[in-house]
């Protein structure tokens, strides 16, 4: 299903370019001024239920318990969208990490959070600020978390603000003030090896029922959802999504269920590493089925080979559980044996569809395996998916079961050999939400194109820092040809993509020369809103695709958008501030797709002829000429090793900064040996998250990634000024 290679072999990331009609909408949108309630996020079950009769609100992270995140406001629409300016900006308190929050918006107060899990209670109708929550998360608990220090919105019901910070602690605040009320660890153990838990994903209340899941699917970690009452705290039930040490119970709502499916679906230690299976984002909620749906992470490590074969229950799937019990009713595995980072533990969006003449309940996905899945919500029975976006690791999938036909080459564990595979580890969707829009009947998803050389890690061994994948990062990394590299950002691609889930098929499609860009909302204005790498925000018209307005923000988007009602005016508001896995890893390929504007967090609120002005970009830093490089090409080669095993997962993919954490090749530290492993060996900025590497590196080891990152200075430089012409920027991605 590709054709394009690449010359070098051992390359990353090897990235091939892929490739309706709905009715405006008629129903009258009722008057959404907020109840007269003196309390603030009075939300209760009966509100989220009926979400729909105060669309005004935005009151649950999905917007709806089908997290379908469709609004039916419609004072915004196709007509005079172009009208739509800057509202109120408010720039966020936080540090310039990747900003992926959804705003709840409801009782007249927005509540939003930050990069390391900060809260932000704000006026929706201005964006005066009404209170900060700092829950002054460790640094050093940032290399913890695969894809940045990044939080994706809070839950909120009866008078209380939920948010998981990311060292673990679900936290709940007052309303009103801000205030906490009470706060528990979510992880059992937090220091406790083989375990590295975060939390990354917002909460959801059902029930009276605070659920939260965690992050780690990198690391040694061992999946596992929790339920605790929201209001003391406590801690209702819990389901772990793989088997544990065999013979050792759990206490656990899914102890029988792992025993009775599950654990013959693997072999040997693999508790030892963990398992995966973590629940960092999608959920949904039925409150008819009375089941609370959840998707589950990558397999751990990465490489299914070292996991010791079998399916690997319940890893890369669907979980239907009761949200009274946590008991188990049924499950989807959408990869069994997954090696590629392929989690299914993408958006879930419940919707009632006409397929074949009948009305199905389904739960829909976009997981990163590349196919779009319809399943039935009441038994979990597969009932179609096709490819949303470039797929080689399969050739289809079983026509009754949903089972991949996989292409033996893939297995890179067992085969021994490199695999470039097709979604790569970003999937052809990641978290960045997509939305059903029930009047276009159009998914509108935020795809990615993109590819990834798996290369098995023979000498793999547990680390007890960092990522265990036990992939190599360094055979894999990217070639350090520009005119390579330039051919690879060519088949880096984005779109926005309508995808009619009946007929499994492209409604329409807008392209983008970039691949991470910003979650959607759809209206019934026939509008779809994005926010993209580069740094535009723009509305679509829903039915065809056509590009309606945009602005320029200055800086990447990642966030999906909402929109809400206040005081008779619609509003659209985006969290800005770029970041994230591809971000982190991607080095220039990161850089280059969000043309090194860097990250400026900031929330912005649209509304039609608003009278705010865009703030201006900070002007760019001119970075001082690197040392000399005098060490020996190995030297550079076992630092270019070490770098890829400890440190391109954040400062990038041959030290070079997609542009949220400092580019290493411009560090003051870079010319002085002794403040260089102050800094890697000691652990001098650890506050900020840059942890020791002490325990894991001597210091001799340290000092050939200084030397690897003289010599990619010195190179980089003399490649932007050489006569292939232009910076990486200017000779990518056109
Ligand atoms: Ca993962």
């Amino acid at each position: 299903m590709y054709a394009t290679r690449v010359g070098a072999l051992s390359l990353a990331v090897l990235l091939v370019a892929c490739g309706s009609k709905g009715t405006a909408p008629g129903a009258a949108t009722p008057d959404t001024k907020a109840p007269a309630q003196a309390a603030k996020a009075a939300v209760s079950a009966a509100r989220l239920t009926a979400a729909d009769s105060e669309p005004g609100n935005w009151m649950s992270y999905g917007r709806t318990y089908d997290e379908q995140r469709f609004s039916p406001l419609k004072r915004i629409n196709a007509q005079n969208v172009s009208q739509l300016h800057l509202a109120w900006h408010y720039d966020l308190d936080a540090a310039h990490r990747a900003q992926e929050s959804t705003p709840i918006v409801v009782d007249g107060v927005m509540y939003v959070t930050s990069a390391w899990s900060k809260v932000f209670a704000l006026d929706p109708a201005t964006g005066k600020e009404l209170w900060v929550f700092d829950p002054a998360v460790p640094g050093a608990t940032g290399i913890k978390g695969c894809c940045d220090v990044a939080n994706r919105g809070v839950a909120v019901w009866d008078g209380r603000v939920y948010v998981g910070a990311f060292d673990g602690r679900l936290i709940a605040l007052d309303a009103t003030t801000g205030k906490e009320v009470w706060s528990v660890a979510t992880v059992d153990d937090p220091g406790a090896d083989p375990q590295s838990y975060t939390i990354t994903g917002a909460p959801r209340v059902v029930k009276g029922k605070v659920i939260i899941g965690n992050s780690g699917g990198e690391y040694k970690a061992r999946g596992y959802i929790t339920a605790y009452d929201a209001e003391t705290g406590k801690k209702v039930w819990r389901f772990y999504t793989v088997p544990g040490e065999p013979g050792k119970h759990d206490d656990a709502a899914s102890d029988d269920v792992l025993e009775s499916k599950a654990r013959s679906s693997w072999s040997g230690d693999f508790w030892k590493l963990g398992g995966g299976g973590t629940t960092w984002d999608g959920m949904a909620y039925d409150p008819q089925l009375n089941l609370l749906y959840f998707g589950t992470d990558n397999g751990e490590p990465w490489n299914h080979a070292v996991r010791g074969g079998g399916d690997n229950l319940f890893t890369a799937s669907i979980i239907a559980v009761r949200p009274d019990t946590g008991e188990y009713v049924w499950h989807f595995q959408n990869t069994p044996g997954e090696s590629w980072d392929y989690s299914a533990v993408q958006q879930l969006t419940l919707a009632d569809l006409m397929i074949d003449g009948k009305v199905r309940q389904v739960i829909m996905q976009a997981p990163k395996n590349g196919f779009f899945y319809l399943l039935d919500r009441v038994t979990g029975a597969f009932i179609s998916a096709q490819p949303y976006t470039q797929v080689n690791w399969a050739t289809g999938l079983d026509p009754k079961t949903g089972r991949p036909v996989e292409d033996r080459r893939a297995r890179y564990g067992e085969t021994g050999k490199p695999w470039v595979a097709m979604p790569g580890p970003s999937g052809g969707h990641a978290w960045q939400a997509m939305s059903y829009d029930p009047l276009t009947h159009l998914v509108y998803i935020p795809a990615i194109d993109a590819s990834f050389a798996f290369i098995g890690d023979k000498s793999f061994k547990p680390k007890s820092m960092g990522w265990n994948t036990a992939v190599d990062f360094n055979a894999g990394s990217l070639p350090e040809d520009p005119k390579v590299i330039a051919q690879i950002q060519m088949n880096l691609k984005g779109r926005l993509l309508a995808w009619d889930p009946v007929v499994q098929k492209a409604s329409w499609a807008v392209p983008y020369d970039t691949s991470w860009n910003g979650g959607v909302v759809s209206t019934a204005g026939n509008l779809v809103f994005q926010g993209t790498a580069m740094g535009q925000f723009a509305a679509f018209q829903a039915d065809d695709g056509k590009r309606l307005w945009s602005v320029e923000t200055h800086t990447g988007i990642v966030a999906p958008p909402v929109t809400y009602e206040v005081n008779g005016e619609q509003y659209v508001v985006v969290e800005v501030g770029w970041g994230g896995a591809f971000a982190l890893a991607a080095g220039q390929l990161a850089h280059d797709a969000q043309a090194n504007q860097g990250n400026i967090p900031r929330v912005l609120a649209f509304k039609l002829n608003g009278t705010d002005t865009m703030p201006e970009p900070p002007p760019p830093s001119v970075p001082a000429p690197p040392p000399a490089s005098k060490a020996s090409a190995k030297v550079v080669a076992e630092g270019k090793l070490h770098y890829h095993t400890f440190c391109s997962m954040c400062h990038g993919d041959s030290a070079f900064s997609g542009g949220v954490l400092p580019d290493l090749r411009y560090s003051a530290a870079l010319g002085d040996p002794n403040a260089w492993q102050a800094i890697v060996h000691d652990g001098a900025r650890s506050a900020t998250g840059m942890v020791a590497f002490g325990s894991q590196m001597s210091k001799d080891e340290i000092e050939t990634i200084r030397q690897y990152v003289i010599y990619r200075a010195n190179q980089t430089a003399q490649q932007a000024q050489g006569p292939a012409g232009g910076s990486g920027a200017a000779a990518a991605g056109k």
